[in-house]
């Protein structure tokens, strides 16, 4: 039970609002003297809210305490419900959590104040990976927060997120050490070893195999070769073995995917044991060492060739191989959205925080720095290099990093995704030594939405895409003008509301007002057209004109301009496209 001390009306009001929430798990203490209400409510219940100064309530439960394990949790919220401050038992009396849930529920920028030090769950930085763990945890995760060495000891370059400068190779002499590996290690007091998904079993079975014989296999194949099971990413198997309960038992009791290949793919990869049983019975002369090595993907290793198990008292009925992956970097290409960081999406900051590279044009990494884990690695190049940029993105992804690639509003328009994507399939650069991956592609892409251009514009304008709409981008750099041109007359003559990306430089001045005559021929004068620069950002700047009235020198090249169809009016300030079920006038 948690009881709710208040002396004063805001108090009062405020504790209403936790009793009406949590009608069960709460009980009122507002009447008579506080001194006796506080208690009252602290011989009652296993954790206390107190609607008081914490100088106040420290004064009062003085001379209550007993003891650590004996004494409530007990949480302050200030007059003005700013803050709820975890006060006594953050751990132990459940403060903490407590402080959380009253600052979400009291909401309107109350913030939950947690004074304890942070929970040995998971080294910053790394918890997110969701990779296994194990040894001095708390050791290692105490020495990242206070900036103590600690060295990193990697197998191989994975692409983990950016660890502070002071967690890193250079950290030799620290006795605080982090490893990264599949291997058993013995670990000394301050060690810690984080398990990547670097290794596959393959497992071949005949019908009704028992889940204990496939495990105890798995564990002796692993425990022999010196792996951790920690570093299993998946159990694989020919298809005709989907189903096989004591696999599925086993996948199961492993918590990883049970991944099936049909026989004659397996049968093509060459395997240093193929034997003539399981060609007989499924079509392949491997299942085991075969599906490891195809699971594992271009560049596997096979770390333990195939074994059987060894029952005592019947034929065996599990074989297993293990293969081990080559480290597949991560490519997240990013959308920064038009400018203002409230226009950034929650999935793009998540993958800001998740690179260890981040690569972009100097302005956009300037729009994001501060998100930036520190250690990340930034590299910036001005306007131009594009392909520059693409190209040092995936080569920094098929070095193993963890890479985003930023640009702004989203960046798949007009952007850098399509130059990066064509620079990371099979016929960009060298595809590495690994040979052919299935998909064409040696490293995990990622894309992430952002708000283009067009649709802040749109959102100040009015509602001007309210019907079918197109983009065209007027810059002639890298597409020739016969065919903008050409895209432009059958937007106009298609009646399509039409933005324009890119629609004016210094240098590039005749583009916009051929283009608006284009469209002119076939849409009235006082047709409206937005003009939006800086969408979103301090120089924000937002006008409603005509076809006719436009005047192309109030246009550059941080400005998109929203030219309506014939339908569009301007209702009460706003561009509002109809939509077309309903045609009005
Ligand atoms: N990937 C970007 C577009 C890049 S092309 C996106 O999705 O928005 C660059 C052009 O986008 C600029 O010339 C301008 O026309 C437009 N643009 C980008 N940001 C803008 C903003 N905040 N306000 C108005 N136009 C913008």
């Amino acid at each position: 039970m948690i009881g709710l001390v208040a002396a004063t009306a805001a108090g009062s009001a405020a504790a209403r609002r936790l009793a009406d929430a949590w009608p069960d798990r709460t009980r009122r203490y507002d009447e008579g003297p506080v001194r006796a209400a506080v208690a009252r409510a602290f011989e009652d219940c296993d954790q206390l809210v107190c609607f008081l100064a914490t100088g106040a309530t420290v004064r009062l439960l003085a001379p209550l305490l007993r003891g650590k394990a004996a004494d409530p949790g007990v949480v302050c919220v200030d007059e003005a419900g700013r803050f709820a401050v975890a006060l006594l038992g953050g751990h132990g009396g459940g403060a903490n959590d407590l402080a959380a849930e009253v600052a979400e529920l009291l909401g309107d920028g109350c913030t939950a104040v947690v004074t304890t030090a942070t929970d040995a769950v998971g080294i910053p930085g790394l918890d997110s990976l969701g990779w296994p763990v194990e040894g001095a945890v708390a050791a290692v995760t105490r020495a990242v927060l206070d900036g103590a060495p600690v060295a990193l000891r990697a197998d191989a370059t994975w692409p983990l997120p950016a660890l502070p400068p002071h967690v890193g190779v250079r950290g030799v002499a620290a006795d605080v050490r982090l490893h990264v590996t599949d291997r058993r290690l013995p670990l000394a007091a301050r060690e810690a070893v984080l398990r990547p998904p670097s290794l596959v079993v393959g497992v071949g079975a005949s019908r009704g195999v028992g889940v204990e014989e496939v495990l105890g296999l798995v564990s002796d194949a692993l425990d022999e070769a010196g792996l951790s099971p920690g570093s299993v990413a998946a159990l694989a198997t020919v298809d005709a073995k989907a189903g096989e309960p004591g696999l599925l038992a086993a996948a199961e009791r492993l918590g990883v995917p049970l991944r099936t290949f049909p026989a004659a793919g397996l049968a093509a990869v060459d395997v240093p044991t193929p034997s003539a049983a399981p060609l007989a019975a499924v079509g392949t002369p491997s299942v085991a060492e075969a599906a490891a090595l195809t699971a594992a993907g271009p560049g596997a290793e096979l770390l333990v060739r195939k074994r059987k198990s060894a029952p005592a008292d019947r034929p065996a009925m599990a074989t297993c191989a293990v293969a081990r992956r080559r480290p597949r970097g991560r490519l997240a290409v990013v959308g920064l959205g038009p400018g203002a960081r409230d226009l950034l999406t929650p999935r793009a900051r998540t993958e800001l925080r998740r690179a260890s590279v981040v690569v972009g044009l100097d302005q956009y990494v300037a729009q994001i720095r501060d998100l930036l884990r520190p250690g990340t690695r930034v590299l910036e190049s001005g306007l131009g290099a594009e392909e520059e940029r693409a190209r040092s993105a995936v080569a920094e992804a098929r070095a193993g990093h963890a890479v985003a690639l930023v640009g702004s509003g989203d960046a798949g328009v007009y952007a850098m995704a399509a130059p990066a994507l064509a620079e990371a399939g099979p016929a960009g650069g060298s595809a590495g030594s690994g040979g052919a991956d299935p998909r064409g592609v040696d490293i995990d892409v990622v894309g992430v939405p952002g708000v283009t251009a067009a649709l802040a514009a749109a959102a100040l304008l009015g509602a001007p895409l309210g019907h079918d709409h197109v983009s065209v981008s007027l810059s002639d750099l890298h597409t020739p003008w016969e065919v903008i041109e050409r895209r432009v007359r059958a937007a106009a003559e298609s009646d399509l509301v039409v933005t324009f990306y890119n629609p004016r430089s210094r240098a590039r001045t005749r583009q916009l007002p051929e283009a608006l005559a284009l469209l002119a021929k076939h849409r009235g004068p006082a047709t409206p057209v937005g003009v939006v620069r800086s969408a979103s950002r301090p120089e924000e700047h937002v006008l409603l004109t005509t076809l006719a009235e436009l005047d192309p020198e109030t246009v550059d090249m941080m400005t998109v301009v929203t030219v309506g169809n014939s339908a569009t009016r301007e209702i009460a300030g706003r561009m509002v496209t109809p939509r077309g079920y309903r045609w009005q006038t």
